[in-house]
């Protein structure tokens, strides 16, 4: 079964048709890239998905589950997982710090009385970290890291949610190209071993043809092609649309 299937989604703003008539699933272990011009409605489809926005029609199923207009911590605790353009860390706070603070958040323990000097999740914390090659980092600020760094911390702090779906909006934003296919292609590694399903919006299609199972495009706020890179390369109407050639 898909972990998420979107079924004929609608947004309009005003007059405009951010998003129409926009179906499409993702696989466990999957990662699908989102991609299409400025303005397609990536970022719209993203906001309906984590339920910060709601549809003007159509259904959102997480495992067979409908969570359409769900308000957005009730989606994050169904298990969809989001990282922000903007970075979410705890900047005063050390890098473990943050990722136990996530994980307390996820096992539903109050923080708000918790000591920076707490070991409660700390192993697990650790080990996490491990994952994202940030375990020599785990006692510095998280405020001091450099950008890669941050995101890797970010990507932490996300799978501490123990997420079914993670969605990532333009993930590699603001990052060299070399540390862009590193973090997607660390992103799918774990991802995959733990059957997490990913959608991402991306605009360097290096990474999304270097990391991406599946992709599909969005133009004008409605699907135009879905494929693999190959099918996408060749598609005379998305080399029209978007690729400008
Ligand atoms: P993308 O992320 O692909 O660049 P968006 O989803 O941000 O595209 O935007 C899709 C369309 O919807 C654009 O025409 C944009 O101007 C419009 N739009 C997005 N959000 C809003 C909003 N909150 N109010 C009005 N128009 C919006
Ligand atoms: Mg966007």
């Amino acid at each position: 079964m898909s972990v998420l299937a979107v079924a004929d989604l609608h947004k309009s703003f005003g007059g405009v048709r951010a998003v129409s008539g926009v179906s499409f699933a993702v696989a466990p272990g999957e990662m699908l890239a989102l991609i299409g011009p400025n303005g397609a409605g990536k970022s719209t489809c993203f906001n309906m998905l984590n339920g910060q926005l709601r549809p003007d029609g159509g259904r959102i199923a997480l495992d067979g589950q409908d969570i359409t207009g769900l308000a957005p911590r009730r989606v994050w605790r169904r298990g969809v997982g989001r990282t922000f353009q903007i970075t979410a860390t705890f900047a005063s706070m050390t890098v473990r710090e943050n990722v136990q603070v996530a994980l307390l958040s996820h096992h539903r323990r109050i923080w708000r009385f918790w000591q920076p000097t707490s070991a409660l999740f700390a192993a697990e914390a650790d080990a996490l970290l491990d994952q994202v090659g940030m375990e020599a980092q785990a006692d510095r600020a998280a405020g001091v890291l450099a950008y890669g760094d941050l995101k890797r911390l970010e990507l932490a702090v996300a799978l501490a949610n123990a997420p079914r779906l993670l969605l990532m909006d333009e993930p590699t934003a603001g990052m060299a190209p070399a540390e862009r296919v590193a973090l997607m292609q660390l992103t799918r590694d774990l991802t995959r071993r733990q059957h997490i399903a990913v959608l991402f919006t991306e605009h360097d299609m290096d990474v999304v043809f270097g990391v991406a199972d599946r992709i599909l495009v969005l133009n004008r706020g409605e699907l135009i092609a879905e494929g693999d890179a190959a099918a996408i390369r060749a598609d005379a109407r998305v080399r029209a649309v978007y690729l400008g050639s």
